[in-house]
């Protein structure tokens, strides 16, 4: 997503959506949204092409793409001694 950084909106950052890692002050160096995120999807960032998002930054990818061997662990019962 984005968030406006000055009260006219003339300010933005660029917010991961996962981790909250920002992106500041893009109108320092890019004139538009749409130039930002041509330029963010080139660093790696993926998600909606419009600035509501969501987004997500690199290291998110990343993270999602190393720990694919997870599966759902902590799920053991240890009830049923039952005594009658
Ligand atoms: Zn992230």
């Amino acid at each position: 997503m984005t968030m406006s950084d000055a009260p006219d909106g003339s300010d933005f950052s660029l917010v991961c959506d996962d981790c909250g890692l920002i992106a500041g002050l893009l109108r320092a160096h890019l004139r538009s949204w749409e130039l930002a995120w041509q330029q963010f999807s080139r660093y790696g960032w993926v998600g909606d092409p419009r600035a509501a998002g969501p987004h997500r930054c690199p290291r998110c990818l990343q993270r999602t793409a190393t720990s694919v061997a997870g599966g759902d662990v902590g799920a053991v019962t240890s009830s049923g001694s039952g005594r009658t």
